[in-house]
């Protein structure tokens, strides 16, 4: 793979994220096999993970020129506040957010987590973490839910709780392969949050986000249940 799409500070901060506690163990590097130790992922796969630019539209995370609101948020708002993500969802990071949720990879939730503990260190904490859930069919069917690993992992770093506040009240169909508009009609009324939503701040967080339908359905239950204040984490931003 090729070099250099990433600065140093990330990759020394990827060499750090991606350490595991298995020192001295000998693996495979999780995208290209090559022996790797102590680690999920080798130094050349870390440093070709696409990260998203510093210049970000504040509420979507979509690259834009000056850090400013981009033109689809102007014309539309999302039903939450601010959104934070850190990769652009691209190969490799494809690749790695797919094993971390259909193949139980799930170690790979802690590289995941780090990244973004790193992305929101600076900025202020919700109440809590609320991880996108997963109809109950789905959970059994898949055996855990990625985006609940990678909170739990999140939590402890930032030192914030996580509730399972919503609830996904219907089994809706994967958005992969709708358009935009069967995207919206899949997932109204899918969700519904508890009371423990009113008044707090809180923040949603998915693993990936594509056209932010699910999140945005999952913000304005959570609106809809007195949260004050909403903001969406996401690992990957679709671009
Ligand atoms: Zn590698
Ligand atoms: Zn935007």
């Amino acid at each position: 793979m090729k070099g250099g799409l990433l600065s140093n500070s990330l990759g020394s901060l990827l060499n750090n994220c991606l350490h595991i506690l298995q020192m001295g163990v000998t693996q495979p590097c999780v995208l290209c096999g090559a022996r790797v130790q102590g680690r999920l992922i080798c130094s050349a796969c870390d440093a070709d993970l696409p990260k998203l630019p510093a210049q970000r539209c504040p509420l979507c995370a979509r690259p834009a020129p000056g850090g400013l609101v981009c033109g689809a948020c102007l014309k539309k708002q999302p039903a939450f506040e601010r959104c934070e993500a850190v990769y652009v969802y691209d190969f490799p990071l494809d690749v790695l957010i797919r094993q971390c949720k259909y193949h139980g990879a799930q170690e790979l939730a802690e590289p995941f987590a780090c990244a973004l503990a790193h992305r929101l260190a600076e900025l202020p904490r919700p109440d809590f973490i609320v991880p996108m859930p997963l109809h109950p069919a789905r959970l059994r069917e898949r055996g855990f839910n990625q985006a609940l690993e990678i909170a739990h992992r999140l939590g402890a770093r930032l030192d914030l709780p996580v509730r399972h506040a919503c609830q996904r009240l219907r089994n809706t169909p994967p958005q992969a392969g709708l358009d935009l508009q069967a995207r919206k009609r899949n997932l109204r009324g899918a969700f519904t949050c508890d009371e423990s939503s009113a008044g707090a701040r809180i923040a949603l967080l998915d693993d990936v986000m594509t056209s932010g339908s699910s999140l945005n359905e999952l913000a304005r239950a959570a609106r809809r249940a007195g949260a004050v204040d909403i903001s969406a984490w996401v690992v990957a931003r679709t671009l």
